[in-house]
């Protein structure tokens, strides 16, 4: 909020660094301001057009846990406020489709559908990149079954599950309830289908059903039409079977009570990365916590290597997560988690403790995949001429963590290396002033190798 009324920061949102020329004290960087299709400074952030638009896709921010629309806002706190078209599927930019709805709603006159990219230059004394990270892709270790067995899922998914305003308003079901509620609508429209066609027949013949099929089980009734009626009732009734059970399923599903956070997914894995990704296991106590919060009766597990919590008070939190929130620390790095018949995924691991191979059956498993450059940071490292390290993140002197390796253009958060929000904040400041000192002249520079 205070960087977007801020009268010395200009905030250029959904937009891109193209070129960045010049020297420390005269840069010049070119950026392109992406086409919204929405003016900015008409959209009020009202929603009419989301609500309206006829076109529902994947839901990004929640990870396709839920759905959006063509026009959307990314989500609900962003700065600025205002939707945004999706052109790969808003209908109106489909060869051959026509739309309009959210010009029509639009009280604010904001929607543009002619809008262009604008390609900007800014000038600046310093550059400070702070293109943080992405995550590893938990399917890279298959054993692990992410993509595969559907209820293992990302400690980010978890998040979103965990959130009020994420796809279960913050109750943890399994992905694979999700889906058998999700599935109820579909099939009962199929059922009331199949009703409509019931009544059909039962109209040209003035009989009801009930009455027909007996008399057609004892061969009373014969003929084509009488043939496909039968038919119809049988499809009738499997499908209304089907929609009792599947209600009766649905009436009682639970939340997910035992639930496992596995540690170290592509960090600290030399066919991977070798570091540590420093956050997750912080992150994942914290979402113990909060599951526990939701449902007291949850059994956690947290199982990895060791728990690094290294930090002010983070040792603390960590046993105050045991003693309070009953959450079992697990020493082991697991090797394989399959599925039961009812998809609940079992955990296989030695338990080093005790060393013994143990197996573990769960609701949910949650894995903490490990932090990894964003795609940016190595698009920016080539246009720009930067050095990256051995991982990947932009490369600084240790005595020197905020220069990278050209003079006037610095670096904080995950591009650095990988860091909580804390030390991304601290270090941006950090950055801040180091570009206010080394364009003053009273900071010694290192020099570029
Ligand atoms: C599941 C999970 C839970 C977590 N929970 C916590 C927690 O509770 N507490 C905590 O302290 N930390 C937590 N973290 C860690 C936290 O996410 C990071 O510490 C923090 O996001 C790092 O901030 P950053 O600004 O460096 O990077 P990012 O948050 O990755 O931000 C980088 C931004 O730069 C933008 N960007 C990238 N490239 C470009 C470009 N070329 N042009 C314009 N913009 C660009 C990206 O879109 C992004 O918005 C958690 C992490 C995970 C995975
Ligand atoms: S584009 Fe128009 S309808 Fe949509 S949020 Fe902005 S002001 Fe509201
Ligand atoms: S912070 Fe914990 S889970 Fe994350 S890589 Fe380091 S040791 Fe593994």
């Amino acid at each position: 909020m205070d960087v977007g009324r801020h009268p010395n920061i200009r905030l250029l949102a959904y937009s891109e660094v193209e070129k960045v020329e010049g020297e420390l004290g005269d840069f010049k960087v070119t950026v392109r301001k992406k086409a919204r299709y929405v003016d900015e400074s008409k959209c009020t952030g009202c929603g009419a057009c989301a609500e309206k638009c006829p076109t529902a896709i994947s839901d990004e921010y929640n990870l396709g846990l839920a759905n959006a629309k063509a026009i959307y806002r990314y989500f609900a706190q962003g700065i600025p406020s205002t939707y945004t078209i999706n052109t790969n599927f808003c209908r109106n930019f489909q060869a051959g489709k026509k739309c309009g709805v959210c010009a029509k709603v639009c009280q604010a006159g904001a929607i543009d559908y002619k809008q262009q990219d604008q390609v900007l230059e800014v000038e600046a004394g310093a550059v400070i990149l702070a293109t943080g990270y992405e995550l590893f892709d938990a399917r890279r270790i298959p054993e692990y079954g992410y993509g595969r067995l559907p209820n293992v899922v990302t400690a980010l998914e978890f998040e979103r599950f965990l959130s009020a305003s994420g796809p279960t308003h913050g109750h943890v079901y399994r992905p694979t309830d999700l889906a058998l509620k999700e599935s109820l609508p579909e099939l009962e429209k199929s059922r009331q289908k199949a009703f409509k066609a019931l009544e059909k027949f039962e109209k040209q013949f003035e009989k009801t059903s009930d009455e027909f099929y007996p008399l057609y089980e004892a061969g009373e009734l014969k003929g084509e039409d009488y043939e496909k009626w039968a038919e119809q009732v049988r499809a009738f009734r499997d499908l209304d079977g089907e929609v009792q059970a599947r209600k009766e399923k649905v009436a009682s599903l639970e939340s997910a009570h035992r639930l496992a956070f596995i540690q170290c997914v592509g960090s600290r894995d030399i066919r991977f990365n070798r570091y540590c990704s420093g956050f997750c296991c912080m992150h994942a106590i914290k979402e113990a916590i909060i599951a526990r919060e939701h449902d007291p009766q949850a059994q956690v597990y947290i199982i990895g290597m060791d728990i690094r919590a290294v930090g002010k008070g983070f040792e603390e939190y960590r046993n105050r997560g045991a003693k309070e929130s009953h959450i079992e620390y697990v020493r082991s790095r697991v090797a394989e988690i399959t599925e039961d018949k009812d998809h609940s995924p079992v955990i296989w691991y030695e338990d080093t403790k005790e060393r013994v191979v143990k197996s573990l059956p769960v609701d949910l498993v949650i894995l903490s995949t490990a932090c990894e450059p964003s795609p940016a940071t190595r698009i920016l490292a080539d246009i720009i001429g930067l050095e990256v390290n051995d991982f990947g993140f932009y490369a600084t002197d240790p005595s020197q963590p905020l220069d990278t390796s050209r003079p006037g253009i610095f670096v904080c958060g995950c591009a650095q290396s990988p860091m909580d929000i804390p030390e991304s904040v601290a270090q941006a400041s950090s950055a801040a002033a180091r570009a206010a000192q080394v364009l003053s002249g009273s900071g010694t520079l290192r020099l570029a190798s």
